[in-house]
């Protein structure tokens, strides 16, 4: 199986680390396009990021990891198998602070420019707002000061490079992120499927945190309430009669809201844990 990944870029980090903590093993160099995985019967093709969508249609390579625009600017028709959780941003409408627009609606009749022509046309059509696009290579936050456009469509993932050039956003055509993806062909046969497996169970890993703790044991249900983990908490009785120990898989975004409460409720002894995968 040959897999797509980026060769630089914004994306190329997020991916090797991404299939290192999944615990394929191989050489990163930045010359070498084809690289072998040394415990998977996978190959690594280091290619443009921007490429990948053509190189997994055209079945050059049985999958790929991209980022969910490049996919909507090529309008690949690939199953996307796991949203990977990294490379995120979003792809937005901007006008001069100045401009009496509000919404997307507003843009209707007007001219947008961008370097992501395809993908802006498409989310226009499905909102039904018939606007001109104008499409650019660079330079694109430029275009409404120079007269060449009234607004412009960009990836942002903060938004600041908008403020700097005294553009406000008006509203979202796509949000995108790094995904997996295969050939229509491969997407649903067991070998696609074990990677695709092992790569979430890394993602889903990343959002949670493993708490474990010691409760006083007429206190338990209170604690337990707290902690609405994947199942139930595993409570596990101490030496101590007067004690139990509780363990329970949390959401990683909760647990600073989390520990206080805990604390309160007379929890001692708190460890919050790492996971490195996790299959449900
Ligand atoms: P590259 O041009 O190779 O650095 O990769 C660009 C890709 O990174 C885009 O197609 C997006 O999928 C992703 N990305 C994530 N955040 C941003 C951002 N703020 N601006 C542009 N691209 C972003």
């Amino acid at each position: 199986m040959r897999l797509a990944v980026p060769s630089k870029g914004r994306l190329r980090e997020g991916t090797l680390v991404l299939l290192r903590d999944a615990g394929l093993q191989f050489e990163s160099t930045d010359r070498a396009l084809a690289v072998p995985v040394r415990n998977a019967d996978l190959e690594l093709l280091f290619v443009r990021t921007d490429d990948i969508p053509e190189l997994v249609t055209d079945g050059v390579a049985d999958l790929g990891i991209t980022g969910q625009d490049l996919l909507a600017e090529y309008g690949a028709d690939l199953p996307e198998l796991v949203e990977l959780g990294y490379g995120k941003c979003r792809l937005v409408a901007a006008v001069a602070r100045d401009d009496e627009a509000e919404k997307l609606e507003d843009l209707a009749g007007r001219r947008l420019a961008t370097s992501h022509p395809n993908a802006t046309r498409r989310a226009l059509a499905d909102r039904s707002i018939d606007a001109t696009v104008v499409a650019l290579r660079g330079s694109v936050e430029v275009a409404p000061k120079l007269g060449v456009a009234d607004a412009i469509v960009d990836l942002v993932s903060s938004g600041s490079t908008l403020l700097q050039n005294d553009l406000r956003e008006v509203g979202t055509l796509l949000a995108s992120q790094a995904v997996l993806v295969a050939t229509q062909e491969r997407a649903s046969t067991t070998d696609v499927q074990r990677l695709a497996t092992s790569l979430s169970s890394v993602v889903q890993a990343r959002r949670q945190r493993y708490v474990l703790l010691n409760a006083p044991a007429d206190r338990v249900d209170e604690v337990v309430a707290l902690m609405p983990g994947l199942a139930s908490p595993t409570v596990v009785p101490e030496a101590s009669t007067e004690w139990v120990a509780i363990h329970s898989v949390v959401e990683r975004d909760t647990v600073w809201d989390l520990l206080p409460k805990l604390r309160a409720a007379g929890a001692t002894g708190i460890l919050v844990l790492r996971i490195e995968q996790m299959v449900e």
